[in-house]
């Protein structure tokens, strides 16, 4: 069994992760600053005796003994990311290279939570690996797109200067419980908005597409692509590759609650990605995996989740 540290673990995909973690046995040690993470997420796993809390902001350096780093510390709503946009780039940029310190410093395999978001709005379409993107260095996106494009550059760096065991991980939006309700993403949005019966906020046209992964499928692609070869350092793709516009996933949340919420068009944000669906060729081939659950089925899944959270 492992010691591993997951940064960013009270956050939605982080205590998935540490739930899987901690029932595979390993040593799991969370750190987590609350920015957008809740301890709620992880309140079960407290008296688990493999599993320890540490309140911690990754720009800041951590000195801990473990045999792998999971790197997830970093708003990724929109919203939350936009909110104080000089932290953001600190916490992927500063966060980055404490933690590839550590992980040199005590020789752990690291592995990053990057994201689609490196392709910017991307001209090619679907995204494979090998697309350099195309992204607005000085938008309101850039603390974002940019500070984790940074950080890939940084895990290359490390892996081509010191030799350390690297993982980069492109997430593209994925879905699931423990989402924050108040978190502003699509998905937990149009949900929350529909079980309240409050309008469905759509911005622009809703012509704009996105690929919606289920967490319990992106959780199985990040161990497992932990455990792959040490040669293979990803850059990968996770996520899954049917395409939705904005409309037909308002209209499919509004069919799977039964909610009679009327539709609101509302101003595009800048930047805003036109369309985005992975190329997962590689993760195919490298990992034997690909998604197996349907976005009907896990909006089933998340809207019992968002009923639950509501009535509480
Ligand atoms: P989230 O906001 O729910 O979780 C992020 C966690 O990081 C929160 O618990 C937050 O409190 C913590 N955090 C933020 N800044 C920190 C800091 N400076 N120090 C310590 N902790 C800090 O988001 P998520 O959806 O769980 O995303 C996790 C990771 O995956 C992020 O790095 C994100 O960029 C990446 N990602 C997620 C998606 C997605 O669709 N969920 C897509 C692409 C990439
Ligand atoms: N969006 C929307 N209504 C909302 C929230 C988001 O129409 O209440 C749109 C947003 O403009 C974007 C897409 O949904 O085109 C996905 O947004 P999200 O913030 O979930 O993630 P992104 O992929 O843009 O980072």
């Amino acid at each position: 069994m492992k010691k591993v540290l997951v940064t960013g673990g009270a956050g939605f995909l982080g205590s998935h992760l540490c739930d899987r973690l901690v029932e595979a046995g390993h040593d799991v040690l969370c750190v987590d600053n609350f920015f957008t993470g809740s301890k709620a997420n992880i309140q079960h796993l407290l008296a688990r005796p493999n599993f320890e809390l540490m309140r911690h902001d990754v720009t800041f350096p951590l000195y801990v003994e473990v045999d792998e780093i999971y790197n997830l510390a970093c708003p990724a709503s929109p919203v939350h990311y936009q909110h104080d946009p000089v932290q953001t780039t600190k916490t992927s940029v500063h966060g980055a290279i404490n933690m590839l310190g550590l992980a040199k410093r005590v020789k752990a395999r690291i592995l990053q939570a990057s994201t689609s978001e490196v392709y910017g709005d991307p001209e090619v379409h679907p995204q494979p690996e090998s697309y350099w993107g195309k992204v607005n260095p000085i938008g309101i996106r850039s603390c974002y797109d940019e500070g984790k494009r940074c950080a890939e550059t940084l895990f290359f760096d490390y892996w081509r200067q010191h030799q350390l065991q690297i993982k980069v991980m492109r997430i593209f939006n994925t879905y699931g419980p423990n989402m924050n309700p108040h978190d502003g993403r699509v998905v937990s949005n149009f949900i929350v908005q529909a079980l309240q019966g409050q309008p469905i906020t759509i911005y622009g046209d809703g012509s704009q597409t996105r690929s919606f992964c289920y967490v319990d499928d992106l959780i199985e692609g990040m161990v497992r692509l932990m455990a792959s070869p040490p040669e293979f350092t990803g850059p990968v793709n996770i996520g899954n590759p049917h395409e939705f516009t904005m409309l037909e996933l308002a209209q499919l949340v509004l069919k799977l609650t039964g909610s009679r919420s009327e539709l609101k068009f509302e101003p595009l944000p800048s930047d805003d990605p036109r369309q985005r669906r992975p190329d997962i060729s590689l993760a195919r081939a490298s990992l034997g995996w690909e998604p197996a659950v349907q976005l009907e089925s896990g909006l089933n899944r998340t809207i019992d989740y968002f009923r639950r959270r509501i009535q509480a």
